[in-house]
């Protein structure tokens, strides 16, 4: 399989020269199955780009593909209406969350296209967009087996697991906003933290909310966010080969996410770790 990450920022695109290296746009990661089966985590302002590249890719012929929605808060929608192929027909994406999130994501992605708020209809995208329940927690269709898992953030949301069908250790865990700390526990329908090392366990990649620092998280316990140690310390309990820090706070600069990493790197060797940490980064690609 193939990961690109279109989208690494989380809450709020944050261009400008600061954040040019780390990337600035809002949460978008494209996952290709060994077929070449398209799978879109998330729709932030990241999306827009991928947009772009699907349609010189394709060269006139029909683009599909698989978008998986964490949650529909505003950084994981807000791109969709800016993605260029669900403009042109012939086109097809089903769209996908979760039954159990508190409100629909069809009613939320129809409403950030509402004439108040957006000049162009849902209903006037010319691509075919099918609205599709996550029934059971789990699509194993077109060579690519995507599990997901209620994690700890308000309003409810998922966090994916996506492996070839034939091969589950050659898997991408992507839970981009997830809240590890025990006030975690706390949000609505929060699986213990032992489920979510079990869900995440031996994953080739794990993409993962970390969005604060230690001092930062005390300030906001309950926003359902995680401190980069919490990350760490998830991804070698859970044993993973590399960890990927997601959902940059905006406010993060290129230096100051150098330096978070610097730490990370320093927290691994403390415990003896043997998991690879590196901060996400748009535009890069993994083989997985
Ligand atoms: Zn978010
Ligand atoms: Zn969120």
């Amino acid at each position: 399989m193939h990961l690109r990450l279109w989208g690494t920022r989380g809450s709020c695109p944050s261009p400008g020269p600061a954040t040019v290296r780390y990337g600035g746009n809002t949460t978008c990661v494209e996952v290709r199955g060994d077929d070449g089966h398209l799978v879109i985590l998330d729709a932030g302002t990241g999306i827009r780009e991928l947009g772009r590249s699907l349609v010189a890719g394709a060269q006139g012929r029909a683009i599909a593909g698989d978008v998986f929605f964490s949650h529909a808060h505003w950084d994981h929608i807000q791109g969709l209406p800016f993605f260029t192929p669900a403009f042109q027909a012939g086109n097809h994406f089903r769209l996908f969350g979760a039954p159990a999130l508190l409100r629909s994501l069809e009613v939320v992605l129809r409403q950030q296209m509402s004439p108040v708020v957006f000049p162009i209809a849902f209903d006037d995208l010319h691509a075919r967009m099918e609205f599709r329940e996550l029934t059971g927690h789990r699509l194993n269709e077109n060579g690519v087996d995507v599990k997901a898992i209620s994690v700890r953030h308000p309003g409810g949301a998922l966090g994916f697991r996506v492996s070839p069908p034939d091969d589950p250790s050659r898997s991408v865990v992507f839970i981009p906003d997830n809240e590890l700390d025990k006030f975690g526990d706390r949000q609505p329908g929060a699986p213990t933290r032992d489920e979510l090392v079990r869900f995440a366990s031996g994953a080739r990649v794990l993409v993962h909310d970390a969005m604060y620092t230690g001092a930062e998280y005390m300030d906001h316990r309950g926003w359902g966010h995680s401190s980069y140690r919490d990350a760490v310390d998830f991804a070698i309990a859970a044993d993973v080969e590399t960890l990927v820090l997601f959902h940059h706070d905006p406010e993060r600069t290129d230096d100051a996410l150098d330096t978070q990493l610097a730490l990370c790197h320093e927290m691994v060797a403390e415990r003896n770790g043997k998991v690879k940490v590196i901060a996400a980064e748009e535009g890069l690609e993994l083989e997985i």
